[in-house]
């Protein structure tokens, strides 16, 4: 990758490559410039910078630390599996490093609102905490199935003051959200602000999220290197709509580390069963933005599924669209058993229970293990696993032996 990579991607349209861009109902084509303007002033200012800085030391927790899985390594021939942990920032994952931006950025606007969607709840908690932290008004959209599904996640975003919106309309998951999400912000685009979860959307949102996660491949390349003298060999993480692994990523672009993205193989590679946008998507426009997407015929984004719910979108990020076809990363699959058994044997071997999309990531180094017998692996463990103990515990038991006997008799739903 070129030097001045990240100062010319995305290019002024918001384009990585084919992909990317910003196709917008014309009423939001002013706001979203406003957004990228006022972005491109304010993240070079002093102030920015330096409240940005502290924000990370002292709330969330940073520098995490990068951790050498020794006992997980000796489960293997001799590779040597590292955990950057995103599980050890506040909340529990990596969304947060975005979400204090996004936040921080409103906050320099002069807006008094944030706006969002959330799936299954954790975008909407980290932000409603960004919202706390900063004063500010959350307004989380929420399919009435989700909310129903996932009610510890409501619980809290409501603790952190945050008003849920229910929605009624169609499916009432994800996809409704979005849309009631963005007719929510069309009515008050002065006094609020629309905050994205991934690098996903119009422009300038994956380049704005990717500037935030960039901070997690900043530390990890300089620990790692403090810990070992060297570069990894390997670099590994899931990936939905893809910022906790560009964030990650986008350190190593211009080294000889190779890159693996990990997608979910759900429960089988019919449509529908999995959310392999990479692997079996071709290029569409979701959501305001072109990228590999799993659509049907008429050129709607596909049902998809998997056993992370934070996995399960049709699109992903433009960016990582642009670096497949670059041939810098690539893009692999885990499936739900896989993922399930490094849940079970990382909480075992070392004491931490992986967040299932994390599990993917994991997964897959078990399995490049096997190939790179002397290498060195680093895996970007994007959040804990606290909020899916309940599901996986009474669905499959408390051991990777009672998952593999319940997985023979059931199939998962
Ligand atoms: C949301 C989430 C993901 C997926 O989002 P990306 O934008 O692909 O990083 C991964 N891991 C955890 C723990 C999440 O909460």
């Amino acid at each position: 990758m070129p030097s001045d990579y990240f100062k010319t991607v995305p290019d002024a349209q918001g384009r990585f490559g084919e992909y990317g861009g910003a196709y917008l109902p014309p009423q939001l084509v002013e706001q979203f410039k406003d957004i990228t303007h006022a972005y491109l002033t304010i993240s070079k200012s002093h102030r920015f910078i330096s409240e940005l800085r502290s924000i990370r030391k002292h709330f969330q927790g940073r520098p995490t630390p990068v951790y050498f899985a020794e006992r997980l390594s000796n489960t293997l021939g001799g590779a040597r599996i590292y955990l950057k942990r995103e599980d050890l920032n506040h909340t529990g994952a990596h969304k947060l490093n975005h979400c204090m931006g996004e936040g921080l950025l409103a906050k320099f606007m002069g807006k008094r609102k944030l706006i969002a969607e959330t799936g299954a709840g954790q975008h909407g908690v980290a932000l409603a905490t960004a919202a706390a932290y900063f004063g500010l008004e959350c307004e989380i959209h929420m399919g009435e199935v989700d909310i129903a599904k996932e009610h510890p996640n409501v619980v809290r975003m409501k603790l952190l003051g945050a008003t849920v919106v229910p929605v009624t309309a169609g499916l009432r998951t994800l996809k409704e959200a979005v849309d009631s999400a963005f007719t929510a912000y069309l009515a008050q685009p002065e006094t609020s602000l629309y905050c994205i979860g991934s690098v996903v959307g119009p422009h300038p949102f994956p380049m704005l999220v990717r500037e935030f996660q960039r901070v997690v491949g900043i530390e990890a390349r300089e620990q790692f290197f403090e810990m070992t003298g060297e570069l990894p060999d390997n670099v590994v993480a899931c990936v939905g709509g893809g910022s906790n692994a560009i964030g990650l990523f986008s350190a190593f672009l211009e080294d000889s580390s190779a890159l693996y993205g990990v997608e979910p193989a759900g429960r089988s590679f019919k449509t529908g069963d999995h959310a392999a946008t990479m692997t079996y998507g071709t290029p569409g426009v979701i959501h305001g933005f072109k990228c590999y997407l799993l659509q049907d015929k008429e050129g709607q984004p596909a049902p998809v599924y998997s056993i992370a719910s934070g996995l399960d979108y049709p699109g992903v990020g433009p960016e990582h669209c642009h670096l497949k076809d670059a041939g810098r990363i690539t893009y692999v699959t885990i499936d739900d058993r896989d993922c399930l058994e490094a849940f079970y044997l990382l909480s075992r071997t070392e004491g931490i229970i992986p967040a299932l999309e994390s599990a993917h990531a994991v997964a897959y180094a078990l399995k490049l293990a096997q190939d790179k017998k002397y290498q060195s692996i680093l895996v970007n463990l994007s959040g804990r696993g606290d909020k899916d103990i309940d599901f996986v515990t009474e669905r499959y038991g408390y051991t990777v032996e009672e998952m593999r006997a319940r997985w023979n008799t059931s199939r998962p739903g």
